[in-house]
């Protein structure tokens, strides 16, 4: 339950990293944030959190407390917003696509997709944001080094940098109503 993850937003109620259910906790104990209630939207410290009792049977035991399990979290002072850079990596080049080939559409095992070079190395092509693309393996084999032309592949869009907020993956907030609702104007980045 503690491993669980817990929404954190900052003093203006910008989503801005998951944490701990621990660690969410261990703020809301310490004064640093308050705890909110997802479908009220009212914020508790933890006295009034505790006041509220468990929800839903997802508490933490307490010596003499149960203190109901927090989804979301607000910051009381930090408003700032952490790095919006998303990692260029294998993995975040396959979520910004969906896990999907941009060539065919498939959705095979992660262990079954690999980065396609647009324009492929060979030829100069750089390991970029804007060069790389998620293919399936036989996509990406027939491809080979050949240009989209030649070949008669597409994209449907430009390949570009993702910006999730923070660095959060939109998909793993999507997972939980809870915090989707808080994703606002952000939802499309
Ligand atoms: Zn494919």
């Amino acid at each position: 339950m503690l491993q669980q993850k817990t929404l954190v937003l900052n003093r203006s109620w910008v989503p801005i990293t998951l944490t701990t259910v621990r660690r969410a906790v261990i703020l809301l104990a310490a004064g640093a944030a308050r705890a909110v209630h997802p479908a009220t939207y009212e914020a508790a410290d933890w006295e009034g959190w505790i006041e509220r009792g468990p929800q839903q049977g997802k508490s933490l035991r307490g010596v003499d407390f149960d203190l109901p399990v927090p989804e979301v979290i607000v910051l009381c002072r930090y408003n700032g917003f952490p790095n919006r850079k998303v990692a260029f990596t294998r993995r975040n080049v396959y979520r910004r696509d969906g896990f999907r080939c941009v060539y065919c559409g498939a959705k095979p095992p992660q262990a079954k997709l690999t980065i396609d070079h647009v324009v492929p190395r060979a030829r100069g092509g750089a390991n970029t944001w804007e060069n790389c693309v998620t293919a399936c393996v036989s996509c990406n084999s027939s491809k080979a080094d050949l240009p989209l032309k030649v070949i008669g592949y597409e994209l449907d869009q430009t390949p570009s940098a993702p910006r999730w907020p923070g660095g959060l993956d939109p998909a793993a907030l999507r997972s939980r109503p809870v915090w989707d609702r808080f994703l606002g104007p952000t939802k499309k980045s």
